[in-house]
C-alpha cells in the first residue's frame, strides 16, 4: 500500500483499505476506470485528434437521425477551420474558426476543461495555502436502477447534498469540488459517479464515511478515495469526465435524445468553505505562487514570435480538422530537429 501524504494533523496515518466486506467487482471496476484513464494519457496527439475527429462524427450522424439539424450543423461547422501558430514541430496556439459549445462536443469541451482548470487551479493553491487541509479525490458511487440519466443525476446529486450538509462531513471536509460523470452498462444501466475534489481536514475512518453515505443513499456504500499528490494534476483528471462522458461513441440516438434534456444540468459546482473562498478569490493578488509555464496561457502569441518550447520562429498555418491530424503524424513521424511541414 502506497504511504499517504502526511500532514501534521494527520497523527495516525491508517491505510485507505476498503472494508472486506465490499464487494470487490465495483472496486475492480474504479481500478479499470484509473487504468483507463492513465492510458488515455499515454495516447498520442494524432490519436487524441482522430479520436475527436470520429467522435464528432458520430454525434453530427446521431443529430441527423434526431432530425437536429442546427445541430448537426454546428457540430459540422466546430473546429473545421484553424488558424494554428507553430514552429513547425510544435504547435502553440489553435484558434478556431467556430465552436459549438454543444456539451458533448470533444473540441469544446477540451476548451471547457481548460477554462475551468485556469478558474479553478489558482484558487486550490491558494486554499492550500491558506488551510490546513489535504486534498483527496473521493469517487461517490450509487446502485444502478432503471431511470433516465437525468434522473440518475438527480439522485446521485440529491445524496451528495444531504451529506456534505451534515456534521461528520463538515467535521472531515473543508469544502471541495464535484463533477458527475456518466457512463452506461451494456445493459443499458446508467452508471453515475460523483468525482470529489475535497480538502480534508484531518484523517478519518473511511468506514465511516461508507456509512454515512449509505445513510443518505438508503442502498450504496461503494466509494474510493485517495490523496492528491499534485492538484494540478487532480484537477485534470475530475474536469476530464466533465469535458467527455466516456461512453459518447458507443452512444445511439436515444442516448443523445435523452442528453439533450441534460441541456441545463449542472455538471461541475463548487461546495463548502472552498465555494465561499473562491467567490472572494482574485487571482490577481495570488501571492507569488506563479502558474508554471506549461499552464501558462500562450494568448499573447503571434507570428514571428519565438516558439516557447523550442524559440525557433512561429508562422501562421490555415488548416482544416484533416489536416491538423495529418500535421500531427508528421510531427509524431519526423526525427527531432526535422520539420514536418510541407
Ligand atoms: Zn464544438
Ligand atoms: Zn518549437
Amino acid at each position: 500500500m502506497k504511504q499517504v501524504t502526511l500532514s501534521t494533523d494527520f497523527t495516525k496515518p491508517q491505510p485507505l483499505t476498503v472494508s472486506p466486506k465490499a464487494k470487490t467487482a465495483s472496486h475492480t471496476y474504479l481500478d479499470n476506470r484509473v487504468i483507463k484513464s492513465q492510458r488515455e494519457s499515454k495516447r498520442t496527439r494524432s490519436q487524441m485528434a482522430r479520436a475527436r475527429l470520429q467522435t464528432k462524427e458520430h454525434l453530427t450522424a446521431l443529430a441527423g437521425e434526431l432530425h437536429e439539424v442546427e445541430l448537426a450543423d454546428k457540430l459540422r461547422r466546430c473546429h473545421s477551420r484553424l488558424s494554428v501558430l507553430t514552429c513547425g514541430r510544435h504547435i502553440a496556439q489553435i484558434i478556431p474558426n467556430f465552436t459549438c459549445e454543444f456539451r458533448l462536443c470533444p473540441d469544446c469541451g477540451r476548451r471547457r476543461s481548460r477554462r475551468l482548470q485556469n478558474k479553478y487551479l489558482p484558487a486550490m493553491r491558494a486554499f492550500l495555502r491558506h488551510h490546513h487541509v489535504t486534498p483527496v479525490h473521493l469517487v461517490l458511487t450509487q446502485t444502478h436502477r432503471k431511470e433516465t440519466r437525468k434522473q440518475s443525476a438527480k439522485r446521485i446529486k440529491d445524496a451528495f447534498t444531504k451529506l456534505h450538509r451534515n456534521s461528520f462531513w463538515k467535521e472531515f471536509f473543508k469544502g471541495g469540488t464535484w463533477s458527475l460523470e456518466f457512463t452506461k452498462d451494456k445493459n443499458g444501466l446508467h452508471h453515475t459517479h460523483l468525482h470529489i475534489i475535497g480538502f480534508r481536514r484531518k484523517f478519518f475512518d473511511i468506514g465511516l464515511l461508507r456509512s454515512e453515505w449509505l445513510a443518505v443513499t438508503g442502498d450504496s456504500h461503494v466509494l474510493n478515495l485517495k490523496p492528491i499528490q499534485d492538484i494540478a494534476a487532480g484537477l485534470r483528471e475530475v474536469v476530464k469526465y466533465v469535458s467527455k462522458p466516456l461512453d459518447i461513441r458507443r452512444f445511439g440516438a436515444d442516448d443523445l435524445r435523452e442528453f439533450l434534456k441534460l441541456k441545463k444540468m449542472q455538471m461541475f459546482g463548487t461546495f463548502g468553505e472552498f465555494r465561499d473562498f473562491c467567490k472572494g478569490f482574485d487571482p490577481s493578488d495570488n501571492d507569488g505562487d506563479e502558474v508554471s509555464e506549461s499552464e501558462s496561457s500562450s494568448r499573447d502569441l503571434t507570428e514571428g514570435c519565438a516558439c516557447p518550447k523550442c524559440n525557433a520562429p512561429l508562422f501562421d498555418l490555415r488548416l482544416s480538422s484533416d489536416e491538423l491530424l495529418r500535421f500531427y503524424e508528421g510531427i509524431e513521424s519526423s526525427p527531432p530537429g526535422k520539420v514536418g511541414t510541407s
